[in-house]
């Protein structure tokens, strides 16, 4: 599996699947959630409408609308609170679910964002060091997963990935 970083806006992104950073009730809202769905139309929400909820930790696919990819996996971040919450684990439980529901979909390509450290206030440092960790543990069991591209919308991740790469 190929692994590369770029910094960007995740809307303009050309691949088979782009990851979203959503909230349990999948309903949208700020930072890049809102981005995908201003970007993607109203195709995006209803799917999420007829869908429902996602547990924190778990992942769900749907139309990626008008966006450039054909799908959106749609995973859920913990909220970081003091790191005794089980954060780590279900932010890794989070790219591991959204690989998985790519490799079922047959995704050769697929961006993830820098989930939870946005509002949801992760430590940068630590999610990417486990964002990269699960991914390269994840890449023997996702053949059709071709490439990942961990695209970084702030200057500080794109440092930080870069760094850990
Ligand atoms: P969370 O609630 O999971 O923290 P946020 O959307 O607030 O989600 O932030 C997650 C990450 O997404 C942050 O690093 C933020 O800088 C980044 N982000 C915001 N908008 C975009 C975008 N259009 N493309 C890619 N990443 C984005």
């Amino acid at each position: 599996m190929n692994i590369e970083v770029v910094k960007g806006d995740i809307t303009a992104i050309e691949v088979d699947a782009i990851v979203n950073a959503a909230n349990r009730q999948l309903a949208g809202g700020g930072g890049v959630d809102g981005a995908i769905h201003r970007a993607g139309g109203p195709e995006i929400m209803a799917a999420c409408r007829e869908i429902g909820e996602c547990p924190t930790g778990e992942a769900v696919i749907t139309t990626g609308g008008k966006l450039p990819s054909p799908y959106v996996i749609h995973t859920v971040g913990p909220v970081w609170k003091d790191g005794s919450q089980r954060e780590d684990e279900l932010l890794a439980s989070c790219y591991r679910q959204a690989l998985s529901i790519a490799e079922k979909n047959y995704c050769k390509k697929v961006a993830f964002p820098n989930i939870s450290t946005g509002v949801y206030g992760f430590p940068k440092q630590r999610a990417a060091q486990i964002a990269l960790d699960t991914v390269r543990n994840q890449s023997g069991y996702v053949s059709e997963v071709e490439e990942v591209i961990f695209v970084c919308f702030d200057q500080e991740n794109k440092e930080i990935y870069d760094s850990l790469l």
